[in-house]
């Protein structure tokens, strides 16, 4: 007959009167380190918009959508694809737009469910000569504050600014644009068409 050792009682007596290494999940949560890697979170006041932590996801989590019709990037976190990385954190141009949080319990019976996505929504700016998207105005916003006097030599700055201020009228698109039409809220392509069509438009005639 096989008897135990000292060693094994000793051992089996230690683990009946200590506390269990395990947690009593869910009906006890667990209380998560300070810098555990849970479900990452959009903060909307520090995100500009950038699409940055969609480029780094690893995992393809993020999508950013521009609708331009309603004027508005949409950012969104699938957390069913989410592998809490934290590359998205670490990448944030502001470094506090996207946060890991400290949540990490999560189910759904339904994975149309709308708690499996993280959204944020910016309003973008569009091209006046195009229609295209130029950026989000919050992202331009930021660019200006750390261009500080130096944003007043760029047109689309110079009237971000303005609107600021005063509710100014858009411009309308030209059949054909000139020079002027640089004081307007354009997309870098058109930019360099008003520079170069004005410049060589006798050539292309
Ligand atoms: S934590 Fe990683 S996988 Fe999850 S959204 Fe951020 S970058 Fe993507
Ligand atoms: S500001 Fe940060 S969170 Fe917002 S889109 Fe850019 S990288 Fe993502």
């Amino acid at each position: 007959m096989y008897l135990p050792k000292i060693r094994e009682i000793k051992e089996a007596l230690t683990s009946f009167f200590s506390k269990p290494y395990t947690t009593k999940f869910p009906a006890e949560g667990l209380k998560p380190v300070e810098d555990f890697r849970g479900f990452p979170r959009y903060h909307n006041e520090d995100c500009v918009g950038c699409g940055t932590c969609a480029q780094v996801c690893p995992a393809g989590a993020i999508t950013v959508k521009d609708e331009i019709e309603k004027k508005l990037r949409i950012l969104q976190i699938n957390y069913l694809s989410c592998i809490h990385c934290g590359q998205c954190e670490e990448h944030c141009i502001t470094e506090k737009g996207v946060l890991l949080s400290t949540e990490y319990s999560f189910s759904v019976m339904d994975k149309n469910d709308a708690s499996i996505l993280e959204t944020v929504e910016k309003e973008i700016l569009i091209c006046e000569v195009c229609g295209s998207m130029i950026a989000p105005l919050d992202q331009l916003k930021w660019i200006r504050e750390r261009l500080g006097a130096k944003a007043y030599a760029h047109p689309n700055f110079l009237l971000n600014i303005q609107r600021e201020y005063f509710d100014l009228e858009p411009s309308y698109a030209k059949s054909r644009i000139r020079r002027e039409d640089q004081i307007k809220e354009v997309c870098p392509k058109c930019r360099h068409k008003i520079v170069v069509e004005d410049e060589f438009y006798a050539f292309n005639r």
